[in-house]
């Protein structure tokens, strides 16, 4: 049942892809819409590294924060330094 409901809804998936073509009719048009979905799609994943690179997940309630914040912003817990001095 479950693979029907998926091969239905790819059908589908088809289908719009296909109208899509159909639509746009000019290929330069559709080429454009090709690269500038790719140029989102690039840009994005960019965004995503460069904002992982500055931002690590509270131990305490996971939610996104500045590597080097020593208190969550979201639970307001006191965040250990990642080379914190065993002294502490
Ligand atoms: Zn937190």
């Amino acid at each position: 049942m479950a693979q029907e409901s998926f091969d239905r809804r790819g059908n589908d998936l088809n289908d719009f892809f296909l109208e899509e073509l159909a639509n746009s009719g000019c290929s330069a048009e559709r080429t454009g819409r090709l690269v500038l979905a790719g140029v989102i799609g690039a840009v994005g994943l960019v965004l995503l590294f460069s904002s992982k690179a500055t931002t690590k997940s509270c131990p305490f309630c996971a939610e996104s924060i500045q590597l080097n914040a020593t208190v969550c912003k979201h639970c307001g817990r006191d965040i250990p330094p990642p080379n914190a001095p065993d002294t502490a």
